[in-house]
């Protein structure tokens, strides 16, 4: 076995150690209303990391991340775009569903952190897409970033470095708010086709899909 095939396991197990550590995680109180903790899927090789805000009603009944309306939603905008999840590694801030969708508290963030952090090192992911303003500020502040408006941030490139590895953050707004908005759906779609364009030589995975 060589170096990197090597590197990979171990990041693979270590991916396979979060989900099985999140799925009987008690380290803050969202442990007591939820049905099913939702660390995260996709490819544990994935060039680009999605991160949402937490689990909704669905998603806490599956174990699955954006699994509800607000998933089916950026389903469609992917595949418009021609990405398919299993591109992707989806996960969320904090890993089990705030009772009746309310925002995480600071405290359960602070408690979740680690394992997002952890994610992304083991992913090593090139891009990472945050999705909605509680994501896009916790990603932004483990560099030291902040904003006022996710309006003023959505849509610029942040390079940051997390655990060692050096990403592209992709601020956009989260698709819940897209459900009722069609201008917001547009704007989403164009960051998200921002964020997946290659532009190494020149090339883009959208000028490979306009021919
Ligand atoms: N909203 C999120 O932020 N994450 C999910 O997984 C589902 C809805
Ligand atoms: Fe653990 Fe995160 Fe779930 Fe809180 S939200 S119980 S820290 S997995």
């Amino acid at each position: 076995m060589n170096h990197s095939s090597e590197q990979q396991n171990k990041e693979d197990s270590e991916l396979a150690r979060i989900n099985a550590e999140v799925s009987s995680c008690r380290k803050c109180p969202l442990y007591l209303s939820r049905k099913k903790a939702v660390p995260g899927e996709g490819n544990p090789r994935a060039e680009v990391m999605l991160i949402g805000e937490a689990p909704g009603r669905v998603e806490d009944e599956t174990g699955r991340p954006f699994v509800g309306a607000a998933g089916k939603l950026l389903d469609e905008l992917l595949h418009e775009i021609g990405i398919s999840r299993g591109n992707l590694y989806i996960t969320n801030v904090v890993k089990c569903r705030p009772p009746n969708n309310r925002d995480p508290t600071e405290e359960e963030i602070n408690a979740c952190k680690p394992y997002l952090i952890r994610q992304i090192a083991a992913v090593r992911p090139r891009k990472i897409i945050t999705l909605g303003r509680h994501s896009t500020r916790v990603i932004l502040s483990l560099n030291g970033l902040s904003f006022s408006e996710l309006t003023k941030v959505r849509g610029k490139v942040f390079k940051i470095n997390i655990a060692g590895v050096n990403a592209d953050v992709y601020p956009t707004y989260h698709p819940a708010a897209a459900l009722y908005n069609p201008s917001v759906r547009s704007v989403i779609k164009e960051d998200l086709a921002k964020a997946f364009s290659i532009n190494k030589g020149g090339s883009s995975i959208l000028d490979y899909l306009n021919g």
